[in-house]
This record gives structure tokens, sequence and C-alpha cells, in this order.
């Protein structure tokens, strides 16, 4: 597996939902795992990697000490609240750092990779990390937040028509 950049279609597709629970999903996130480890991201999500699945791994270990690698399988927000704004990167938009405002708070159903659906609340950095991979599962990337003149910099950078 390897980490697509900004420009490979597969970034833009809108992913479909995990319908099977098995040992191969078991794997992929701790494969998953290993590869942002190694890239130093604290998210990735499977299209990321090329698989146009509802699955994503976080581990904001870096920026919260006690924070501990998770998987979540077909997340979905149920509820955003207050406002908040964080600088993002992007391990598929390299050495691009941007100020995003985003929801503070979000109610997040999701299933475990053995099928255990759970609800929980998130705040403060794991809000903002399952949000910006959440986007990454409906092709969007957290450079379409920024003005135009910035887009138009990103898009020249990169090559993209
Ligand atoms: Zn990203």
């Amino acid at each position: 597996m390897k980490i697509r950049i900004i420009g490979d279609d597969i970034l833009r597709q809108v992913a479909s939902e995990v319908d099977e629970f098995d040992d191969k999903l078991v794997r992929l996130g701790e494969e998953m795992i290993d590869i942002m480890h190694d890239s130093d991201g604290i998210g990735l999500a499977a299209p990321q990697v090329g698989i146009s699945r509802r699955f994503l791994v976080i581990d904001i270990s870096p920026l919260e000490e006690e924070a501990e690698p998770m998987v979540f399988v077909n997340p979905v927000i149920i509820e955003s609240m207050g406002e908040c704004t964080l600088e993002e990167g992007c391990l598929s938009v390299p050495e691009v750092h941007e100020d995003v405002t985003r929801p503070e708070e979000i109610l997040l159903k999701y299933y475990t990779p053995t099928g255990e659906a759970k609800t929980e609340k998130y705040s403060g950095w794991m809000s903002r990390v399952l949000q910006h991979e959440i986007d990454h599962l409906n092709g969007i990337l957290f450079v379409d937040y920024l003005s135009p003149i910035k887009k138009k910099l990103i898009a020249s950078r990169f090559s993209l028509t």
C-alpha cells in the first residue's frame, strides 16, 4: 500500500460502506496504523492507500500522550457543536499546513473492526482528526476549504488541471 497524493482520482471518490467484519478488516487496520506511524501521520483514511471503503485509523499520541491507535469503520457524525480553528495537514497533500475552521465537538456513530456498534462524543484533536478523515471518505480534502487564491497555488504546486 502506497499513500496516494492529491491529483489521484481515488481521493475524490465517495467510498462505499464496509459490509464484512472479518480478520481481513482487523489486519487492514493494523497495516494502516503501521503506514500512518511510518509516515508520521496522526490519521489515515482507506482511500489514501487506494481502498475506497469507509474505514480509517487515528493515533493522536504525538499531540496527546495518553492516546492510543484507534480504528473507525463506517463512521457517521450524528451531531456537531461549536466551532474552532486549527492548523491541518494531510499525508495526501505533502508540506501544506493551513488553518481550517470546523465544528469543535462531534457525536459519532461507528463500528469497530469486529463489528461492535459504538456512539461516542469527541472534542479537541480527536474530533478534528475524525472530521478530516471522514471528509476523505466523501472525496473531500482539507484544501477544499481554503480561499480561491490558496487553492490556485496548491493546484499549480501539485500540477492539477
Ligand atoms: Zn488527510
